[in-house]
C-alpha cells in the first residue's frame, strides 16, 4: 500500500518513501511519502489560505457542525480503524475496539459541544466601560504526535484547534501514520473545506523539525518525549510561538497500609497495559513496608497470569513493543539495572518463546535509590518496587523525579488522600482509580512532564487568541 500526504484536499507524493512496518510480525504495512521541506510549505501554505480564505470566518455553530460530521465518520470506521491502528502501533486490538476509537469520536463531539455551550466569558463594567472577552481564531496550528496512541492523541489536538477555528497540519509518528491517512479521507468525506487539515508524514528530525521552524505556525502542540519537546521549544521560541508540550513521565503509585490491597494489585498489574508504552503509567510502585509482601504475593500472581501475545487475539493481555529499537532500548535498561545489583521478582528480558518484539513483563526491586532506571522514562512493560515506613518519606520518594505527570494513591483514608495528593506534584493524581480521563478537566505535566494543559477552556486558551474589548458608554450614533 502507498500512503501519501494530504494537502489542500489532495494526496500528494514525494519523491522519497518509507517503509511502515507492523511490530506484529514485521510485514510492511505500507510505502509512505517521505516529506521534504517542500512539501511542508506546501501544506503550511494550504492551511494559511484556507484559514484567510474561509475557515477563520466560519461560526462556532458551523465548526461544530462539521465537527460531529468528522465523529460520525470515524464511528462508522471503527473497525477498520482499530484494525489499522492494531497492525500499525501493535496495540490490542479490542481496547481499540472498544475504548480508543469511541474515545476518538468522544473528543471531536466534545470540542464540538463545549466550544458552542461552554467558552464563553460575561461581560464586566469598568467605571462606564464594557469589558467583552472573546476568543478569536489565531491561524495555523502545527500539531505532532506519538505512536503509543496515534490517532487517539492527534484527536485531542484536532478537534479544539478546529473548533477554535484554526487550520492544522498534523505530523504523526513515523512508526504508526497510517489512522491519521485515514482521517484525512473521513474529513474530506465530512465535506471540510480543503486546505483545513492536512498531513504530512516523514521522519521527526526531517519533517517535523521543519514543520515546527516554519514562520507562518501560530501554535505548535506537541506530545512526545522530553528531548524533541526541547528541540520543538527552541523552535517556537525562534518565532516566538506558543507551543504546548505533553512529555515523558515517570510516575509513582503509591500503596498504603490502610489501601483494599486487591484493588492496589489490580491497578499496580494495568501499568503493563499497551505493554507499559503509557506516559502516564505508574512505573514506580511505592509500597508500605508492612503489606509490601502481601501486596508482592497478589501482584506476581496476577501478572504472571497475563497473556502476552499477538494483540489481534481477543485473549491476548500484553501486544508487543513498537520497533526493535525501542526493544533494545527497554532491555538496556533492564541489564544495566541488574549489573547495579537490581532483583528480577518477574520477567527480566525479550520473550523468547514469542520472538518478534514481545518483551516480558518485568518488576525490580533492590534498586538503588538515585539509579538509572528510577529516573529515566523505560516506555516499556518494566515496574520497579521500593518500600517506605511512613507518609512523608513516600511523598518525598514519590516527588524525588524531575518529572510530574501523573500519580496513583491506593489508600482506605479520605483524609490521607486530599493530604497526600496535595503535596505531589504531577498534573494529574488518581485516587484508588487510574487512566480516569474527563476532557472538562485539565490534563498535561508538571517540571518536565510538560508546559501547558489540554481539556475544557485550557484548550481553547491555548488555541485561541483572546481578546478583550473595551466599549465606553460614550459615543455612540447609532445603535
Ligand atoms: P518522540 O519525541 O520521539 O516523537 C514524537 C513525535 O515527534 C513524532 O511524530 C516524531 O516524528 C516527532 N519528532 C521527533 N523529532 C522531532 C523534531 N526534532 N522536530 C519535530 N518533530 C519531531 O516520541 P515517541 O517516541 O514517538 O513517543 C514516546 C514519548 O511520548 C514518551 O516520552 C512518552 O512519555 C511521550 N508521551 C507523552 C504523552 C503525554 O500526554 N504527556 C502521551 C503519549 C506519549
Amino acid at each position: 500500500m502507498m500512503v501519501d500526504h494530504w494537502i489542500g484536499g489532495e494526496r500528494v507524493t514525494s519523491a522519497v518513501r518509507f517503509d511502515d512496518i507492523s511490530p506484529i510480525d514485521g510485514t510492511v504495512l505500507a510505502h509512505v511519502s517521505r516529506a521534504c521541506p517542500y512539501e511542508v510549505d506546501l501544506a503550511v501554505e494550504a492551511a494559511e489560505r484556507a484559514f484567510d480564505k474561509h475557515w477563520r470566518r466560519t461560526t462556532r455553530e458551523q465548526r461544530a457542525e462539521y465537527l460531529h460530521k468528522i465523529a460520525d465518520g470515524v464511528e462508522k470506521r471503527i473497525d477498520e480503524l482499530a484494525a489499522t491502528e492494531t497492525s500499525d502501533n501493535g496495540a490490542l486490538l479490542r481496547s481499540h475496539v472498544r475504548g480508543v476509537m469511541p474515545r476518538v469520536v468522544h473528543n471531536f463531539r466534545f470540542f464540538a459541544d463545549w466550544l458552542v455551550g461552554e467558552v464563553s466569558h460575561p461581560d464586566f463594567d469598568t467605571r462606564g466601560h464594557t469589558n467583552r472577552v472573546s476568543w478569536d481564531p489565531a491561524g495555523v496550528c502545527a500539531l505532532i504526535t506519538p505512536w503509543n496512541a496515534p490517532l487517539m492523541l492527534a484527536s485531542w489536538k484536532i478537534a479544539p484547534a478546529l473548533a477554535a477555528g484554526n487550520t492544522v497540519v498534523l505530523k504523526p509518528a513515523e512508526w504508526s501514520p497510517l489512522t491519521a491517512s485515514i482521517l484525512a479521507d473521513i474529513t474530506a468525506e465530512a465535506g471540510l473545506p480543503d486546505g483545513v487539515f492536512n498531513v504530512v508524514n516523514g521522519y521527526g528530525v526531517e519533517t517535523g523539525q521543519h514543520l515546527v521552524n516554519h514562520p507562518k505556525l501560530r501554535r505548535i502542540s506537541f506530545t512526545g518525549s522530553v528531548p524533541t519537546g526541547r528541540a520543538i521549544a527552541q523552535a517556537a521560541a525562534a518565532n516566538l510561538v506558543p507551543a504546548s508540550l505533553e512529555l515523558g513521565g515517570k510516575s509513582p503509585l503509591i500503596v498504603f497500609a490502610d489501601a483494599d490491597l486487591n484493588l492496589a494489585v489490580q491497578l499496580a498489574v494495568e501499568q503493563y497495559d499497551n505493554s507499559g508504552q503509557v506516559c502516564l503509567a505508574g512505573v514506580r510502585l511505592l509500597v508500605e513496608e508492612s503489606v509490601a509482601a502481601e501486596f508482592l504475593a497478589g501482584f506476581l500472581t496476577r501478572a504472571d497470569a497475563l497473556k502476552q501475545g499477538d494483540p489481534r487475539d481477543p485473549a491476548t493481555d500484553i501486544g508487543p513493543l513498537i520497533h526493535r529499537r525501542q526493544l533494545e532500548r527497554v532491555d538496556t535498561f533492564v541489564q544495566r539495572a541488574k549489573a547495579e545489583g537490581a532483583r528480577v521478582l518477574l520477567g527480566g528480558g525479550p520473550n523468547t518463546d514469542l520472538g518478534g518484539l514481545y518483551y516480558r513483563p518485568t518488576l525490580l526491586t533492590d534498586v538503588r535509590p538515585g539509579s538509572e532506571i528510577l529516573s529515566e522514562e523505560v516506555f516499556g512493560p518494566v515496574l520497579t518496587v521500593q518500600t517506605f515506613r511512613r507518609e512523608e518519606e513516600a511523598v518525598t520518594m514519590a516527588n524525588d523525579t524531575r518529572f510530574g505527570l501523573a500519580a496513583t494513591l491506593v489508600t482506605g483514608d479520605r483524609d490521607r488522600a486530599k493530604r497526600v495528593a496535595d503535596q505531589l506534584v504531577a498534573g494529574t493524581v488518581w485516587v484508588n482509580c487510574f487512566f480516569v480521563r474527563d476532557l472538562r478537566a485539565p490534563f498535561g505535566g508538571s517540571r518536565e512532564s510538560g508546559i501547558g494543559r489540554e481539556g475544557g477552556n485550557w484548550s481553547f486558551d491555548f488555541y485561541c487568541d483572546v481578546k478583550n474589548t473595551v466599549s465606553s458608554e460614550q459615543g455612540w450614533r447609532h445603535g
